[in-house]
């Protein structure tokens, strides 16, 4: 999404912009290379357009390509998928009206080193250089986060659900345990059932907490920022005007939803202006609540898994997985609740704890040669990479590198919703207006 910013920003460019990723196809990236048709977006289509200025482009190109309505709004995020395609396509075939050109190289960045304040070298793993005047990390979600060193080798484990082939060994009648029950778990239990799987499938949360349904409002709630939030440091300050909004709210028969959603794009801000101790409280016991009531599921999607729950084939256990033994054929897992451990052996065991982003455990040897040279800190609460305003890294002492820029999920630290495409492309726009004026600044 920045290079198309780029390519669309108005002044002349007249330089090269080097896509690196290994992936098959340029543009869908791991969420929206997805094979399966059942794995739908938990945003509305009108809301998801590449162009934050063309609320319509997704829309448009839907009905340009002739692809179907989809039901409730909520496409395949194959078919987003395919829109970024096409996109990346149109900016790939030639320079673009600006001068831009885009290049892709269809392999892993393995190393960068500034070679001066002005230029960055960036080795791929075919050994070919680039030197660039900056470099962007758009490294997106990196696989989940090892849960069990024991089961590892057993080929009921499934640590990282979204890897090539992953869960092609489940049989229809196999027992299933699924880590966590968020967005994730709701995908692989969609998959399952479009498999026609008839196992048991269990999902472990420490919460028993399914992400919640959208639901259609007529109206949007009227945004409560300026009068009621602007200026709260502390989160229990936060907590009880939102309570109390959503009390008025309901007094009007207006759902909590449109309450939470008026408060979005200020999200970014009313968590900048904690300080890190309530930061770090937020994470603490509310980041799990808030993640069920903001990242929404279709509704078509909270039917099916009611479907399953009251047929008996899909449960929900409350506890913390403590550990994973193989047992022959089986593995066998160990639930912890309230000091009490019980234990399940299912065949398959799939971690759906979300993607790992804590930078000092990303093994990417790119990124761990960018933090060994300190051009990349990790934040204290363990969510992305620090950065400055406009998304450069900051060195040891705080210093804004010149050179490297991120974007998307690693920005979480600045502003913790930093996730879903309204957000990230935004944050395309933004930098893509920033490195233009560095550009024109450099000529
Ligand atoms: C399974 C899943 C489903 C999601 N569904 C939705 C949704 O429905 N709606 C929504 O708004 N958001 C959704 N998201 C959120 C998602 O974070 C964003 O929508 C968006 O896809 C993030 O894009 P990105 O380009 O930052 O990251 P990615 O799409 O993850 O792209 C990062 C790319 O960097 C490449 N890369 C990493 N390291 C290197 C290296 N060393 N060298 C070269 N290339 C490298 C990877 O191959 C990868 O393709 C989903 C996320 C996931 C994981």
């Amino acid at each position: 999404m920045l290079a198309i910013q780029l390519a669309h920003l108005r002044q002349p460019l007249n330089g090269t912009v080097h896509v690196v990723e290994p992936r098959p196809v340029l543009g869908p990236g791991l969420a929206y290379l997805d094979r399966r048709p059942e794995h739908l977006l938990n945003v509305r289509a009108p809301n998801i357009s590449a162009f934050p200025d063309q609320p319509n482009h997704f829309v448009d190109w839907l009905h340009a390509t002739g692809r179907p309505v989809c039901e409730n709004n909520f496409c395949p995020r194959q078919t987003y998928g395919r829109y970024l395609q096409d996109l990346t396509a149109s900016i790939l075939a030639g320079p673009a009206a600006n001068g831009l050109r885009v290049e892709w190289h269809q392999q892993a960045a393995v190393g960068v080193e500034a070679s001066s304040q002005q230029k960055a070298t960036v080795r791929l793993a075919d050994g070919t250089e680039i030197q660039s005047d900056m470099v962007v990390l758009a490294l997106g979600n990196y696989p989940p986060p090892l849960v069990a060193r024991n089961g590892l080798s057993h080929p009921g484990f499934h640590n990282n659900p979204w890897a090539e082939g992953a869960l092609r060994n489940i049989e229809l009648d196999d027992e299933v345990l699924l880590i966590g029950s968020g967005l994730t778990a709701v995908d692989v239990v969609l998959g399952l059932r479009a498999d026609g799987h008839r196992g048991l499938i269990t999902a472990v949360s420490r919460n028993k907490w399914w992400p919640v349904s959208h639901q259609w409002y007529d109206a949007p709630y009227p945004s409560f920022y300026e009068a009621k939030l602007r200026g709260l440091h502390t989160v229990g300050e936060v907590v009880a005007a939102v309570r109390q909004q959503v009390r008025q709210a309901a007094e009007q028969d207006i759902p909590w939803r449109a309450v939470f959603d008026s408060m979005r794009p200020h999200l970014g801000v009313i968590w900048a202006a904690w300080p890190l101790v309530e930061q770090a409280r937020f994470i603490r016991h509310l980041a799990s609540l808030w993640s069920v009531l903001r990242h929404r599921s279709p509704p078509q999607n909270d039917a099916a898994l009611h479907e399953l729950m009251a047929t008996g084939q899909l449960q929900m256990r409350s506890g913390r997985v403590r550990g994973i033994e193989p047992a022959g054929d089986m593995l066998r897992v160990e639930i912890e609740r309230q000091g009490t451990s019980t234990y399940l052996t299912p065949q398959h065991v799939i971690n759906c704890t979300g993607p790992l982003l804590d930078y000092t455990r990303i093994p990417d040897p790119l990124v761990v040669q960018l933090r060994s040279a300190g051009h990349l800190q990790p934040d204290p609460l363990r969510l992305g990479i620090l950065t400055d305003e406009h998304g450069a890294l900051l060195n040891a002492v705080g210093e804004a590198s010149p050179l490297f820029f991120t974007l998307g999920p690693s920005r979480r630290p600045a502003y913790f919703e930093s996730t879903a495409v309204p957000e990230l492309r935004q944050q395309a726009v933004a930098l893509a207006q920033e490195l233009g004026c560095r550009w024109a600044a450099s000529q």
